[in-house]
């Protein structure tokens, strides 16, 4: 196995002199050095098709040199891993100085005229690992590697996942922070994309007043993923914040449409490629709940809650946009950027929306048919990822009874559909049907045009969650059949029909899968 490897951050960017691997306050430098940490016994447990991508074979991703390059045993010859130095804001509050505490780059590798920088997660400490251990769990790890791979085949811009590998060491573990710690698999992940760069990485430097490492960060920035912005020009770094905030936001689009609730949007978490990054105790909507996030680190404000991620990506906008600033000193390209954001975003999202709803072309009554949807769909608890499907199934010469008979399935208790419930539903269904009929667009189309945009198959909080089960007592099956299944979340799959179902009753309440914590 053999890799061009031409790492450009760790060349153009400024290096931390001190080349130990202690934990301390990084100074002036975009990373520190820092070697994996060899695993005892590690195994390979899935390797997704990204390996193509890098132009690495079939043969090859069962090979030794894959088990140890991919598990931090052994260095990619040429290679010299670093860790990035970024700060953050954490649920609202300045954390200062965070960086990668275990993520270690590899360096990027250059295939078919494309550049991706390959990370180990979980590959041990690092300068940044404060008062952790470097290390992730076989749980989390799975939840990582299968999410990122489901979020790219659902449409949605994301960092990718190459392998999961088990380190054979146990990491030790308080997984819901109530004193009972033990210990659990170790796992290292191997993501991949373009760049790992997060709004944290622009923060910390001008945190610090350090205007020549802002500068040198943010013009390689633009070199690199914003070509078309011209870095000759006065106001490069304004252009570069509302690229990032057209990219974000559409990440935000692609995250409402589906369900996805990221869990810990803080500002070292978002990635200045608008991709989704840091797979936590992320979770998907089974039951359509704007106040829901899944994790329980959150519980008390619910910062991070389904319905409140548009709002949060332009704060933290704001704080990419003070950081960017800082260089220019103008401030109105700034703030026309974040004024704009709120328009846009509604725009994208009533867009969004109807495309969720098969309507192909614009009316004024639509902004009020999509705004009642979403209060009728919390009426009662309805699965959102079923509801859309079902939806999908109206022909133009349904009835809003027998209409409300199609989405029934996605009714977690359809004995509550009576009454005023039962009531509102059916005005909304007539006046979506007469929307349909006003179309008057070929139903097969309708239907196929609304399948395209409403998966069929998301990875649903439970599943992971019964793939960790059966991990953690030897079983790794799961883990594959998952990852086939979600490689065509649109398509029928009459074969996986099982996995079109609301979240089973045992799961309500269950740890891992309504209930996450940021332990991994
Ligand atoms: P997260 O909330 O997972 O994005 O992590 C926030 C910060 O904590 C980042 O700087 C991570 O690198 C760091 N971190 C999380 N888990 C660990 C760990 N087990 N060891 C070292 N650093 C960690
Ligand atoms: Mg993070």
């Amino acid at each position: 196995m053999k890799f061009n490897l031409q790492d450009t951050f760790s060349t153009d960017l400024p290096a931390d002199p001190n080349k130990n691997n202690t934990r301390r306050q990084v100074f002036h430098s975009c990373y520190s050095y820092a070697i994996p940490r060899v695993p005892s016994a590690p195994v390979v447990l899935h390797v997704s098709d990204f390996a193509q991508t890098l132009g690495i074979t079939e043969q090859e991703t069962q090979s030794d040199s894959f088990k140890e390059i991919f598990s931090g045993a052994k260095l990619i010859v040429g290679s010299t891993p670093y860790a990035m130095c970024y700060a953050g804001h954490q649920f609202g509050h300045w954390a200062g100085q965070l960086g990668d505490g275990r993520a270690i780059n590899l360096g990027e590798v250059v295939y078919n005229n494309k550049r991706w920088a390959l990370q180990l997660k979980g590959a041990g400490e690092t300068p940044y690992s404060r008062t952790a251990d470097g290390l992730a769990v076989l749980r989390s790890s799975i939840r990582e590697h299968l999410c990122s791979e489901a979020m790219y085949h659902l449409g949605v811009p994301t960092t990718r996942s190459l392998s999961l590998c088990l380190t054979g060491d146990e990491v030790l573990r308080d997984m819901m922070y109530d004193g009972n710690a033990a210990y659990e698999k170790g796992a290292v992940v191997c993501r991949v994309a373009e760049s790992f760069i997060r709004f944290g990485n622009f923060q910390i430097f001008a945190s610090r007043g350090d205007k020549k490492t802002l500068q040198l960060l943010a013009d390689y920035t633009i070199r690199q993923f914003y070509p078309e912005i011209d870095l000759g020009s006065e106001s490069k770094y304004a252009a570069l914040f509302a690229a990032v905030a057209d990219r974000t936001l559409n990440m935000i689009v692609g995250w409402q449409r589906v369900g996805f609730v990221h869990g810990v949007m803080n500002t070292d978490n978002l990635s200045i490629l608008g991709q989704t990054i840091d797979y936590g105790p992320y979770g998907w909507l089974e039951g359509y709940d704007r106040g829901w996030t899944p994790n329980t680190t959150d519980r008390q404000h619910k910062r991070y809650r389904y319905g409140n991620q548009p709002a949060i990506a332009l704060w933290n906008l704001h704080q990419l946009g003070n950081a960017l600033y800082s260089i220019e000193q103008v401030a109105e390209p700034f703030e026309k950027t974040l004024r704009g954001y709120q328009q846009k975003y509604v725009e994208a999202y009533f867009d969004m929306m109807r495309q969720k709803l098969g309507l192909n072309t614009e009316e004024k009554t639509d902004i009020s048919l999509i705004e009642a949807l979403e209060l009728n769909l919390e009426l009662t608890e309805t699965d959102m990822t079923i509801f859309f499907r079902q939806l999908a199934q109206l022909t133009l010469s349904d009835t809003p009874a027998s209409a409300l008979d199609t989405v029934d399935f996605a009714f977690y208790k359809p004995a509550e559909l009576v009454g005023e419930i039962k009531a509102t539903w059916e005005v909304w269904m007539k006046q979506y049907l007469a929307r349909l009929v006003q179309e008057n667009r070929p139903v097969e189309e309708k239907t196929a045009a609304m399948n395209a945009v409403n998966p069929k198959y998301v990875l649903r909080n439970y599943m992971a969650q019964l793939a960790i089960d059966a991990a953690d007592s030897g079983d790794y099956s799961l883990i594959d059949e998952l990852y086939q299944l979600l490689k065509e979340p649109y398509a029928e799959q009459a074969e996986n029909e099982k996995w079109f179902a609301k979240r089973p009753e045992w799961a309500r309440h269950k740890v891992g899968c309504s209930m996450l914590s940021c332990s991994s």
